[in-house]
């Protein structure tokens, strides 16, 4: 198959214990397209990912990334074949500084080898980065503490980039800049998946979306065409969606 997608994800279940927390997932994301997976808490997003990850394993299924089977591979091994994940919550490492945080980023042999080149990256994509860099990060604000864990992830060198829960807790214009950038790294050719809380930020900021609900998909399409009204009556959990 061509590398049209360069993330598949076929008939995953996932399991906490006896509980079915994902199931019968089908998704694909095109390479240098942003998807988004919307769905309200609870509904399996970071369930999944996390299996794409390898921190959660799959009871059923398989993960494919550039044609090549990754189910159950080990997250460092994931990350060396170029996915990597901006945690939920903005997570930084408070006791160290924003270079020693980036430099965490860039572990893996590859992206340790071209450390300067990716520092002097993300420190033109997130000029505040560089200002600060000798600061600790507890220090940050927090849309710049979702700037520095995007910047971290970005220094794996990778070519598809998750994003989860993006705008949790930031104000209405620091989720504007953290777009911004998104997009700008999305057209310097990284492929990215976001998760959302907010419906309409997701399907205005994405060229694809999956909807989840209940740990399974119900509807996807090219974002710009999914009936919104629909979409949050899936996310709301309301009307044949109950
Ligand atoms: P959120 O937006 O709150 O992160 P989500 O869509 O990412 O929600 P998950 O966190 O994937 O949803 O949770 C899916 C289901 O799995 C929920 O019912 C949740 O309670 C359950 N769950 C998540 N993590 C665990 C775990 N470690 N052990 C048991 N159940 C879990």
């Amino acid at each position: 198959m061509a590398e049209e997608y360069l993330l598949r994800v076929e008939d995953v279940d996932v399991r906490y214990g006896d509980f079915l927390a994902v199931h019968d997932i089908n998704m694909k994301f095109q390479k240098g397209a942003i998807t988004a997976v919307i769905g309200a808490n609870g509904a399996g997003k970071s369930t999944l990912l996390n299996a794409v990850m390898g921190t959660n394993r799959p009871s059923k299924g398989k993960v494919f990334f550039k044609d090549e089977d990754i189910t159950g591979l080990r997250t460092s091994l994931i990350v060396r074949r170029g996915i990597t994940m901006s945690p939920e919550g903005s997570e930084v490492f408070e006791g160290m500084s924003i270079r020693e945080n980036l430099l965490m980023g860039a572990y893996t042999p590859g992206p340790r080898k071209k450390r300067a080149e990716l520092m002097d990256k993300v420190y033109q994509l997130f000029p505040v980065l560089k200002e600060k860099e000798k600061q600790l990060a507890s220090f940050l604000s927090g849309g710049q503490r979702q700037m520095l864990a995007i910047a971290r992830a970005i220094m794996s060198d990778p070519d598809l980039i998750i994003c989860d829960e993006i705008s949790l807790g930031l104000a209405p214009v620091v989720i504007g800049d953290i777009y911004e950038k998104l997009h700008e790294i999305n057209e310097a050719g990284m492929t990215v998946v976001l998760v959302d809380q907010e419906v309409h930020r997701s399907l205005e900021n994405s060229h694809y979306s999956y909807v989840m609900v209940k740990g399974g998909v119900v509807m996807e399409g090219p974002s710009g065409e999914l009936p919104e009204d629909e979409v949050k009556d899936a996310y709301f959990g309301i009307n044949k969606y109950a």
